[in-house]
Formats: structure tokens, C-alpha cells, sequence
């Protein structure tokens, strides 16, 4: 749901991009050889990434990583290579070691370590995904065959939400944000195959070109599943004209981050009056709902949209359009030629990529997306030691202990709002590692030689697994990536950080080295994770997660203008090409970046206290914070992933994540003895928190 953040972008969230079961990549014939042993410990500190022959006063981001850019070429099978692909690779590969085990289908495994080994046995058996063919996705395509008219649409709808297709809307459960103690159904917009809505409207060279290149790979699929080269391509031309009809109504990315703009709470009646052509009664019929009165219609004029393309009662360009999800979710289950034609579009077009990732890193892939909490389990067992809860737990603390005397220090908000924000703060639930209750998986089937099965099951798994929220109270011990993620997430409906147990070792956390570079590294992700609860977004919701305002209107106004100079900011840089990051779109992630370096920095003061400090490797503990922290952000990236991160991902470019931030900052100009007209100290500077 867009009402939770995620630290970074490199990771699922953007293989999730393309909706459903869809991934990006088929089999490499070249990654076959790869090494089964997984790449060593990475360095947190590097020395070896800093190009000296740059000035840090002129351009810190190139300072900090100029050498491991220009040392660390992105890999074939990757659009983007970073420090959190490296420890991403790394534990993809710690992943694969325990699934290997667990595959060898030996009688004597725990229930848990069965389903995950044949879960990932299945995945990898591309011999028998072969000879099957597409025999498993038969049942759906008759379903869809046997559509009379848009009145039997619900049913067949509801098998195909089930099993995870990603056609029209998505429907589930989230907490109601006026009332977030308790779960309410939601149905939110849905369906689309480009990254954003505005990718169906925008009309530059470029956009149309890749609009041109999706309708091409459509056709290209169509005749894969069978049909002529003349049908296929007037197929793909119908799938471009409904998805673009669904776009009309959808909200874009930065949209969609305003609270107020996907919450429209109504009665059922309510929705059959905005959606008379779709019969809801027989949805809910089909996939079983606890009674409920309400719901939250998250985009009105979405479901407009779809209610103009189901009146419009043209049967077979409805039956198109499904048969064109159905396959594209499916397609990491089918045979090798639709994953070719998948990577060729979502890998190499849209992003970049030369080569299809191998298999193995798929497959797991896709066992963690269907089993995190299984898969979690042995992770977190071999991977995380205790001692690395207890001191991230600690340097939380002392995070909080920072922010809190940053609200209390700040010149522009009133006692009144400084209250409730202090409130806020100190109600911030911390969730670190993995959940202390972990996910019941025993209802759900697994077993060998069904890839497509296991899926759909474990997708099915899952819809119910929602489904029965609704009504009840929400649970904020659930947790919403999986422990080997290396990502991180503050939720502003529950109040709460949660940081994966997969984010917590080297680059980012590193017991064995110095407190100033751990300060500089996960000391400020967890200060960006802290400050999300007092961003653009965050700020409007209250210590119990409601969406209801806690801020006097002088200190909101004056709230606004302070944002709108990282707006500025931010708007002002150039990508790629003449593509700009786009400062609305960013301005909550920006916030909780430049919030989480200052209360870094006041944290690692705190610690460091008035003892003399010594300069270690040549930098003293302040410059070894701000160098530990850019080199997080080191990466090397296609020109295609940098558009499509501008123009669809809330985080910036990972060089104005540096460069964006410490210009703002003046603990770091006087750190490396910039002078004042040095390019690195911004004027005047921007600072919210
Ligand atoms: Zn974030």
C-alpha cells in the first residue's frame, strides 16, 4: 500500500513494480556456473572507494564513492548496482545455501523447512515447468472463455484476485485511518502494466516510444500463448485501450501519497452507486468477506473508470484484457519463452538490463515473496545473533533521545504543537529484526513439481489470510517485508519503525567497527525511519496512527514553507537527460533523509562525548560519520533505471541522497573545512527537522 515508506528502492519494491507474480528476468544461460558460495562480509568503512583527486567540498557523493564507481560496474543481470545490491546478492546467496538443503526432500524436515524447500524444488524444476506448458493456467483462461456477459464478470474476477492477478482493482483489508486500532476492506485502484499512471499520458518522444514497445511485447506474448501474429496484434491494441481508459481515473505516484486523496470511507450502497455495471454482491459471494457495512473506496474515480469500461458492455475486450494479466502473473511459472519475453520489455527496456538473472536468484526470490516468515525463520536463526538486536535497539534509543531534543530545540514550532509531537515520538513502537510471532503457514499446500500451483496457492493464502481482518482489531506486531530484506519501514498507521533483520549487518551495521561510521550508516537510517512519522505524510497522522491533525495552523503554515524549500531543492536536480527528480513526489523521503543525517549526528555526538578524538585511517570521527554514511549510497546505475526512478519512486537519485543532504548541512561543511562558496554548502539551507 503507498501508506507505508520504504527506506530504499534497490530491493522487492522494485521487482514489485511490475505487479502480481511478475519478476523481471528468465533464465541466464550464463549464470548456470555461478558460484554457490556466497560473497564474503562487505566492508563498511571502504577506503578504497574514495577518489582523493576530488574535492568532498565540491562534490562529497563523488569524494565518498568515485573509486568504487568507477570499480564496480554493473553487473549484466542488474539495472542497478549499489551497497544495498551487494548485501542483497549477499544474503540472496545466504538464502540459496538454506533452500538447497531444504529442497533435497529429505522426509526428516520441520513442516516449515518443507514447504520452503519444495517450494523453491518446484521453482527450479524447469523440466517439468516445460512439459506442462501452459496446462496450469488452463482453468483460469476457460473461466475467462466462458464469460456471457460483464454480469458473469465478479466470479471469475474473484478466482483470478485469488491466485494473484493483478487485473482491475485489488481488494483487502487495511486499517481505517480515522480509526487505525481496527481493520476495515479497501478496494484500491489496480490493474495497469506500466510503472505509473502518467507513463499512459505522457507525450514525449520517449513515453511514447515505450508505450509502443509494451504494445509490441503484449502482441509478442499473445502469440506465444497461441494466437496469429493479426490477432495478437490487435489484442495488445485493445489491452492499451482499457488499461489507458483505467489510467484515466487512477492517481499518480505523488498523488497517491496524500493521505486525504485514497481515503473515501463509504457504505456498500455507496460503492454500487459510483460502480452500478460491476455486481458487488457476487464478488463478495465469490471470495467470502466477514459481513462488513463500509469500506474504504480508496480512488472514487478509479472505480469510475472501470464502471465506463464495463458499461460500455464490449464483452471480448474485457476477456482480452484478463487473458493479458492472467499471463503476465503467471509468467514466472511458464515456460522459458514468455520469461525471455518478459525480461526483454520489464528487464531491458524499461530498465536497462543486459541479461536475464538466474534462476536460482528468482526462485528465491520468489519463495521469500510467498514464504518470508518461513524462509525467515532458518535466516534469522543462522544470520542474526542476538546481540545484534540488542545494540540496534540501543542506538534506537539513543536516536529517539536526539530527536527528541531536536523538537524541543526547534525555533519555529510552538510549545503547543511541540507537545504533540514529543507525544508522537515517544510512542513510536520499535520493531527490530523479525516478528516475535511468526506467520502460520499450515494450511497452506506446497508441493514438488508445481511451480504455477504453489503460487496460485500461496497467493490464495494469502488474499484469505487478509480477507479475515476485516472487521477486527489490526495487528501492529505484523510485519510487512520479511526478515532477509534489506530495506526498512516506518508506518504511520500503526506508529511504529521496523527494521528486517537483512538490513542489519555490514554496510549498514558493523559491530566491529568504530561508533562514528555505524552513526553515519544505520544511525541514520534509523533517524530517516524516525522522521517519516513527521513528514509531509507522517505529520498527519497522530500518535495512534489516525489520520487527524495534532498541529496548531501557524505552525503548519510555517511546517509547509520549510517543506517546500526541499521541493525546490530537489526539483532542481537533473538525472538523466533532461529528466528531473521530482521534488513532491520525493519531498517525504528527502524530509526523513536530511532529518535522519542532523539526529545522526546529534546521537553520535552524544556518545562521543568531550573525550579527545583520535583520526582513524586519516579521518577524524566526524568526517568518518558523514564518508560511512555516502558510502551506503555508492552505485552504479543504466540510464533507463535512473528514468524510471525519477519519474516513479519516491526516493531520490542516490547521489542527491548525498550530495542533496549535506549541502544542507553545516556540521558537515565545518567537518571538512569547506569555504563558504564551496558547492557543498547550499544557500540559505534547508531544514525542517
Ligand atoms: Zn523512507
Amino acid at each position: 500500500m503507498s501508506n507505508v515508506h520504504y527506506l530504499d528502492e534497490v530491493s522487492m519494491k522494485r521487482l514489485l513494480l511490475t505487479g502480481g507474480l511478475v519478476c523481471l528476468a528468465a533464465i541466464s544461460l550464463l549464470a548456470q556456473g555461478a558460484p554457490a558460495s556466497a560473497p564474503k562480509s562487505i566492508g563498511s568503512f571502504d577506503l578504497n572507494a574514495i577518489d582523493k583527486s576530488i574535492d568532498p567540498c565540491t562534490d562529497f557523493y563523488q569524494f565518498a564513492c568515485g573509486s568504487w564507481i568507477k570499480n564496480n560496474p554493473i553487473p549484466p543481470d542488474q539495472s542497478s548496482w549499489g551497497r544495498f545490491n551487494e548485501l542483497h546478492e549477499r544474503n540472496q546467496y545466504l538464502l540459496r545455501g538454506i533452500l538447497d538443503k531444504q529442497s533435497a526432500n529429505d522426509p526428516g524436515r520441520s513442516p516449515v523447512n518443507q514447504k520452503i524447500g519444495d517450494y523453491y524444488a518446484a521453482c527450479m524444476d524447469e523440466t517439468t515447468i516445460e512439459s506442462k506448458g501452459l496446462a496450469p493456467i488452463k482453468p483460469y483462461m476457460e473461466s475467462i472463455d466462458s464469460l456471457k456477459s460483464n454480469a458473469d464478470l465478479p466470479p471469475v474476477l474473484a478466482t483470478l484476485h485469488k491466485g494473484g492477478v493483478n487485473a482491475f482493482f485489488g481488494f483487502g483489508a487495511e486499517p481505517d485511518f480515522k480509526n487505525s486500532k481496527y481493520d476495515i476492506a479497501t478496494a484500491d485502484q489496480g490493474g495497469l502494466s506500466l510503472p505509473d499512471r502518467d507513463y499512459y499520458f505522457k507525450d514525449d518522444a520517449k513515453s511514447v516510444d515505450l508505450r509502443q514497445k509494451l504494445v509490441q511485447h503484449i502482441a509478442k506474448t499473445f502469440e506465444l500463448y497461441g494466437e496469429t501474429p493479426a490477432k495478437a496484434a490487435a489484442d495488445a491494441k485493445t489491452v492499451m485501450k482499457i488499461e489507458t481508459d483505467l489510467a484515466q481515473g487512477s492517481l499518480n505516484r505523488t498523488d497517491q501519497r496524500d493521505p486525504e486523496k485514497i481515503y473515501h470511507k463509504m457504505s456498500v450502497a455507496e460503492l454500487r452507486k459510483i460502480t452500478p455495471s460491476f455486481q458487488w454482491n457476487q464478488y463478495f459471494t465469490a471470495i467470502q468477506p466477514p459481513a462488513f457495512d463500509s469500506l474504504n473506496l480508496a480512488v472514487p474515480d478509479f472505480a469510475k473508470s472501470m464502471d465506463k469500461i464495463l458499461a460500455a458492455n464490449d464483452l471480448d475486450s474485457v476477456k482480452t484484457y484478463l487473458r493479458w494479466q492472467t499471463l503476465r502473473s503467471a509468467t514466472p511459472a511458464l515456460p522459458k519463452v514468455f520469461q525471455d519475453e518478459d525480461f526483454e520489455f520489464y528487464g531491458r527496456t524499461l530498465r536497462g538490463a543486459k541479461e536475464l538473472r538466474p534462476r536460482w536468484k528468482r526462485c528465491v526470490q520468489y519463495t521469500d515473496n510467498d514464504l518470508g516468515e518461513a524462509l525467515g525463520q532458518t535466516y534469522v536463526a543462522e544470520y542474526f545473533p542476538p546481540e545484534a538486536k540488542a545494540r540496534t535497539l540501543q542506538m534506537v534509543h539513543q536516536l529517539e533521545a536526539a530527536l527528541k531534543q531536536d523538537i524541543s530545540e526547534l525555533s519555529w514550532m510552538s510549545p503547543e504543537t511541540k507537545k504533540q509531537a514529543l507525544d508522537k515520538l515517544s510512542r513510536i513502537d520499535n520493531k527490530i529484526g523479525y516478528p516475535d510471532k511468526w506467520r502460520d503457514y499450515s494450511s497452506l499446500n506446497i508441493v514438488r513439481g508445481d511451480a504455477l500451483g504453489n503460487s496460485i496457492r500461496a497467493n490464495e493464502f494469502e488474499f484469505n489470510r487478509q480477507l479475515k481482518k476485516i472487521g477486527q482489531p489490526h495487528d501492529r506486531q505484523e510485519w510487512g517485508m520479511s526478515p532477509p530484506t534489506v530495506n526498512a519501514y516506518y508506518n504511520p498507521l500503526e506508529n511504529n519503525i521496523n527494521f528486517p533483520a537483512g538490513i542489519l549487518q555490514p554496510p549498514f551495521y558493523d559491530q566491529k567497527i568504530d561508533d562514528a561510521v555505524n552513526f553515519g550508516a544505520i544511525g541514520m537510517v534509523i533517524g530517516h525511519e524516525l522522521t517519516h512519522g513527521f513528514d509531509d505524510e507522517g505529520s498527519q497522522f497522530d500518535a495512534d496512527g489516525n489520520l487527524q491533525n495534532w498541529w496548531t495552523k501557524q505552525d503548519k503554515e510555517q511546517f509547509d514553507k520549510l517543506e517546500d524549500c526541499f521541493v525546490k531543492e530537489y526539483d532542481s536536480f537533473v538525472v538523466v537527460d533532461d529528466v528531473h527528480i521530482k521534488g513532491k513526489l520525493t519531498l517525504g523521503e528527502n524530509t526523513a533523509d536530511n532529518g535522519g543525517i542532523r539526529i545522526a549526528h546529534m546521537a553520535l555526538l552524544d556518545v562521543l562525548g568531550n573525550l579527545p578524538q583520535k583520526p582513524i585511517e586519516g579521518y577524524t570521527p566526524e568526517q568518518r560519520f558523514y564518508i560511512g554514511y555516502a558510502q551506503v549510497w555508492c552505485m552504479n546505475e543504466t540510464p533507463q533505471q535512473a528514468r524510471l526512478q525519477a519519474l516513479s519512486d519516491e526516493h531520490s537519485d542516490n547521489k542527491y541522497r548525498v550530495n542533496g543532504v549535506v549541502s544542507n548541512v553545516p556540521e558537515f561543511a565545518k567537518a571538512f573545512g569547506c569555504k563558504a562558496d564551496a558547492a557543498m554548502i547550499r544557500k540559505p539551507a534547508c531544514r525542517v527537522w
